[in-house]
């Protein structure tokens, strides 16, 4: 703490007629934030009359908050709604539902083609995945990202809201159509976790873009031309898809640091 002030000078600082210069007041202050004994000569000093203004201005503000409205109870189910839901994720969701949907009914309608459902599997969080970490659909993006919930806490947060909506239809599906369940859900979760990791780099919406059309490149068009699924989506290769999942989920661990700053690249 730096020397304290004369008491003249801080007499003069708390009198009705402040004649200090602004250097002197300035000084003053910064001292003043720093030391309980000078703020008690200010206070010692100040005219009885400002005292008595301070303290009706202090009874009239209790009295206005006394009969002003309770503040809302923070209730279980508003703090779920604001920590868990992105309102504006929920048309995504509604599209991928009605997606697997769709390749559910073309696949009884059409059996002999390859699974859709399986082929569609891996994709099919990933718009919902991209919007609920893209700076361009969350209106409230600047103010998420400068607050300790953002990070990698957060967007887990938000992927998970977003597979326990397709994680049930997914599942719904493969029942419905007779596919695997483990080779339905491992693929989805795997490229859920290839696309935070890849996200964190590149940003969420390119790695979506880039990934989803690889998939479809790769192994979707193959598989409707030719017929017949890709030899990752056959049976017996759900160990294969359960490493890539642990390895892409220990990737995204290491990575935790780095979420805090890629939330709303694009
Ligand atoms: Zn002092």
């Amino acid at each position: 703490v730096n020397a304290h002030p004369n008491p003249a000078v801080i007499a003069r600082y708390a009198g009705r007629d402040n004649d200090l210069d602004e250097v002197t007041v300035w000084s003053v202050e910064v001292h003043l934030d720093d030391c309980a004994d000078c703020r008690a000569l200010v206070a010692a000093g100040t005219p009885d009359d400002s005292r008595d203004l301070l303290a009706r201005i202090a009874t009239g503000l209790d009295q206005e908050i006394d009969a002003g409205p309770a503040p809302a109870p923070r209730r279980w189910l508003s703090a779920v709604r604001h920590r868990w839901m992105v309102w504006h994720l929920a048309p995504w969701l509604i599209m991928t539902v009605a997606v697997v949907a769709c390749a559910v009914v073309l696949q009884t309608l059409a059996p002999s083609l390859p699974s859709l459902v399986t082929l569609i599997a891996p994709v099919a969080p990933l718009p919902a995945v991209a919007v609920a970490w893209s700076r361009r659909y969350d209106p409230a993006w600047e103010l998420i990202a400068g607050t300790p919930a953002a990070g990698l806490a957060m967007l887990l947060r938000r992927t998970a809201g977003v597979l326990a909506v397709v994680i049930p239809a997914l599942a719904l599906a493969s029942t419905r159509t007779g596919v695997s369940l483990a080779l339905t859900l491992l693929p989805c979760l795997a490229f859920t976790a290839a696309t935070i990791a890849l996200g964190a780099v590149i940003g969420a919406r390119h790695a979506v873009l880039g990934l989803g059309a690889a998939w479809a490149l790769v192994f979707v068009l193959p598989a409707v031309v030719t017929a017949e699924l890709p030899v990752m989506l056959r049976s017996g290769s759900s160990p294969a898809w359960a490493l890539v999942v642990l390895a892409l989920a220990a990737v995204v661990v290491t990575r935790a640091d780095s979420f805090r700053t890629s939330f709303g690249k694009d």
